[in-house]
């Protein structure tokens, strides 16, 4: 009797830098499950006829969704996890029969890398740098984890309100825009892409005077230019984004297959490809 290949992939714009399909394979390893987990390219205006016609397939058993897709897919799935709804974003479809659940894994990624690092959330104060699809999807679990506070600072002034009064509705008060009074912070969380391009958010850095543990969701080959400046103005630890890519995707296999995944191993050879 031949077994079956289930199938999964990752949609995005664009794709080829993906470590998905990797990470997927180490995990499928552990449990000796088959899973053929593919890049998959659309164009801009694509997603929709591209999500469908890769579950045509009934073998394929969900999906990873990164940018720009995560709110189109939070439009094409029937229903969504409490997380996928706060965050207006999907990065992971779920098939349930002939349905598909939208869920958001990337605060789960946070969270857990946060606190595989030692970083307590429990009553700490927390900057948000960013107010896009990554913000949106870490505030709940941040909130969750026990934050006392979440400050947000966004380029765009209106889409950091817009954060502040949806948290305040996830939980009251919790939420504020920031100013440049407001720099007593136990944990900065950079969720902008502008490490990418080696550039810093405007602020000052003040701060950093409470030695605060800083993450940055993006990682490189080297630190970051966000944990490099962190570093020099006092942060306590500076964590670059690698363990919550693991985390998030370890989520998402466990939400197709009920197997929860170790990640350290994957974690490791990622971290040495990236030294070598
Ligand atoms: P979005 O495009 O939804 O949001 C981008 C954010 O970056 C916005 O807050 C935007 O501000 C800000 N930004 C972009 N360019 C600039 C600039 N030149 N100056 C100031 N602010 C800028 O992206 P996501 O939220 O989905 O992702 C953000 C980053 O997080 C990406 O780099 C992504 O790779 C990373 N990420 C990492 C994950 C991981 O597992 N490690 C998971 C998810 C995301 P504005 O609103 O003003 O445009």
């Amino acid at each position: 009797m031949t077994s079956s290949i289930f199938k999964a992939c990752v949609f995005g714009n664009p794709i080829e830098q993906s470590k998905s399909p990797i990470i997927h394979a180490s995990f499928a390893k552990q449990f000796g499950i088959e899973l053929e987990y593919t890049r998959r390219f659309a164009e801009p205006d694509g997603f929709v006829d591209s999500v469908n016609a890769f579950f045509d397939d009934p073998l394929c058993k969900g999906a990873n969704v990164t940018m720009p897709f995560k709110h189109d897919a939070c439009a094409w799935v029937d229903s969504l996890s409490p997380q996928a709804a706060h965050a207006g974003a999907v990065n992971t479809i779920i098939r349930k029969g002939d349905k598909f659940v939208g869920d958001n894994t990337d605060g789960y990624g946070l969270v857990t890398d946060l606190q595989q690092h030692k970083v307590c959330l429990q009553n700490k104060r927390l900057l948000l740098i960013g107010a896009g699809g990554a913000a949106k999807g870490a505030i709940p679990a941040l909130v969750d984890a026990g934050v006392s506070s979440v400050c947000i600072y966004n380029r765009s002034i209106d889409k950091a309100q817009a954060l502040v009064n949806d948290t305040n509705q996830y939980k009251e008060n919790v939420a504020s825009l920031y100013n440049s009074n407001s720099n007593e912070f136990d944990v900065i969380v950079n969720a902008t892409s502008l490490s990418l391009q080696g550039s810093l958010p405007d602020l000052p850095t003040t701060i950093f005077s409470h030695k605060p543990a800083v993450y940055d969701m993006v990682y490189l080959f080297e630190p970051t230019a966000f944990l490099k400046h962190a570093a020099q103005h006092g942060a306590s630890v500076t964590i670059d984004g690698l363990g919550m890519l693991v985390h998030q995707a370890a989520r998402s296999f466990y939400l197709w297959f009920g197997k929860q995944p170790q990640t350290n191993e994957i974690y490791e050879h990622l971290r040495s490809l990236a030294k070598s």
